[in-house]
C-alpha cells in the first residue's frame, strides 16, 4: 500500500517536473504560431483588399477613355499635279495623318480641327494599354495571395 502511494507520488512528481513545463511550453509555441499565422493571413487579406480597390479604380478609369488604336504622323506630300511647285521639291504640308495599328498602310488624313481629338484618342490608347498591363500584374498578385493564404490556412 505504501509502495503504491510512493509510486504514485513519484509519477505525479515526474509529470509536474518533467512533462508539465514542456506541455505548457509547447502549447505556448502552438499559440504563438497561430498568432503569427493569423497576422500573416490578415496582412495578405489587407493587401488583397487594396489590390481589389486598385483594380476597381483602374477599371473605372478605363471606361473614361476614348482610345484610338494607332499613332499620329506628320507628312509632306506631293499632290501629283503637273507644273505644281511640289514637283520641284517644295512639298505640301506637313499634314497630319492617323495610322491605325491594325489595318496596316491605310493612313487617314487628320484635319487641324480633328487633330486635338485624335491626339487625345492616341494618348488614351496608350493609357489603356498601361491600365491593362497594370490590371494583369495586379490580378497575378491576387492569385499569388490566394495561394499564400491557402498554404497558411489548413483546408478541411
Ligand atoms: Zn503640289
Amino acid at each position: 500500500m505504501e509502495d503504491v502511494t510512493r509510486e504514485k507520488s513519484a509519477e505525479i512528481e515526474f509529470f509536474t517536473v518533467k512533462i508539465q513545463p514542456f506541455y505548457r511550453e509547447s502549447t505556448m509555441v502552438i499559440q504563438k504560431d497561430a498568432e503569427a499565422t493569423l497576422r500573416g493571413v490578415k496582412k495578405l487579406l489587407d493587401e488583397s483588399n487594396e489590390i481589389v480597390d486598385k483594380i476597381r479604380t483602374l477599371k473605372s478609369d478605363r471606361t473614361q477613355l476614348q482610345p484610338l488604336c494607332g499613332s499620329l504622323r506628320r507628312r509632306l506630300i506631293c499632290c501629283g499635279k503637273q507644273n505644281c511647285r511640289c514637283r520641284k521639291g517644295q512639298l505640301h504640308g506637313p499634314y497630319n495623318y492617323f495610322v491605325p495599328s491594325k489595318c496596316r498602310g491605310k493612313w487617314q488624313y487628320v484635319s487641324d480641327k480633328e487633330l486635338e481629338k485624335v491626339e487625345q484618342g492616341v494618348a488614351d490608347w496608350k493609357k489603356q494599354r498601361k491600365i491593362d498591363a497594370d490590371i494583369r500584374a495586379l490580378s497575378l498578385r491576387l492569385k499569388e495571395i490566394r495561394h499564400e493564404i491557402g498554404s497558411l490556412v489548413p483546408s478541411e
